[in-house]
């Protein structure tokens, strides 16, 4: 398949030196970590700037970005490889059509990611947004219930249009944290991930300016307002949660065709059921059976 094919990853050369260079350091330590293969699934609403994202991190424009929502109905792979490492992302459609998830939009994604293994999710939601609601929940919820809710742990939410004015009296740190905070929140329901589950490790949350008039630092590395260069921070939080984390998440034929993942142990119900009932009620009857029948008989009888 034309997407599937990998080609040298020359959109690294775009990059400033200085980006290229905390780049190749990232992916040097990665490969010493024995992982010469990195697949980020990016997925999120329609128009958040998933593609735009996408194009961001490989340097060049890979996928194509649109700003009425015209998206294709494709995931589509970008690979690139540099020096024996390949670098996979999937670019999705969004999953939102007229208000709530659409689950034909959501099977194409699962299909093509059959066979494919998932070492990190990017879960892209913008951040000059001011509310969560029902919806982002019910995304959230999709993508844990596709391909369970392990995904999480391999997750990161980006939220794009990062070089914003907050709005009056909000410092710009505040602002980013009460949008995380209510993020980090709608995943943690929609996903069911219990506080403990987490283990003290909290989804990490990135921030990203795709725009062309993103403000750069003396090394002309797109910056943040709080002056990080995002790029390399970006792709260290990236390298960071495959470091940390554990396997990458198979995407095999059961996982597509079988029932929610999430939902496994409540096939086993019924088993347990039928369990208790010949093991544990059928022994206790014929053993209280047993004992009415060698009872000897009482005086007053
Ligand atoms: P997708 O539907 O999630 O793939 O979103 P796109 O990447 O196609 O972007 C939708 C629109 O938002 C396009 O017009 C992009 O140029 C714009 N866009 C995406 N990311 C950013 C960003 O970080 N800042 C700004 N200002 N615009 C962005
Ligand atoms: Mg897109």
């Amino acid at each position: 398949m034309a997407s599937q094919l990998i080609r040298e990853w020359t959109g690294i050369q775009q990059f400033p030196a200085a980006t290229q260079t905390r780049m190749l350091e990232l992916l040097g330590k990665l490969e010493q970590e024995d992982v010469s293969t990195l697949t980020i699934l990016v997925m999120g609403k329609g128009g958040v700037g998933k593609s735009s994202t996408v194009n961001s991190i490989v340097g060049e424009r890979a996928v194509a970005i649109s700003a009425f929502q015209m998206e294709g109905s494709r995931p589509v792979m970008v690979s690139r490889s540099l020096a024996g490492f390949t670098l996979n992302i999937i670019d999705t459609p969004g999953i939102v059509e007229g208000g709530c998830v659409n689950d034909q939009a959501l099977d194409i994604i699962k299909r093509f990611l059959l066979n494919k293994t998932i070492d990190v999710l990017l879960y892209v939601d913008r951040l000059d947004v001011y509310r969560v609601d029902n919806l982002d929940r019910q995304v959230v919820k999709a993508i844990a219930d596709s391909f369970g809710k392990e995904i999480w742990s391999r997750g990161l939410i980006v939220l794009t249009h990062a070089q914003l004015s907050p709005p009056d009296g909000l410092s710009y740190d505040d602002f980013f944290s009460r949008r995380s905070e209510a993020l980090l929140k709608v995943v943690r329901l929609g996903a069911r991930i219990k506080k403990q589950d987490m283990q003290g490790s909290s989804i990490p949350v990135v921030l990203v300016e795709n725009s062309g008039r993103c403000n750069k630092n003396e090394s002309n590395e797109k910056i943040l307002p709080n002056g990080t260069a995002w790029i390399p921070s970006l792709v260290k939080t990236i390298t960071d949660v495959v470091s940390n984390g554990g396997k990458g998440i198979l995407v095999d034929k059961k996982l597509i065709e079988g029932p929610n993942p999430n939902e496994r142990g409540k096939l086993l119900i019924p088993f347990i059921f039928a369990f208790q009932y010949f093991f544990v009620v059928k022994r206790i009857q014929r053993c209280i059976k047993d004992d009415v029948a060698n009872e000897s008989k009482a005086v007053w009888e």
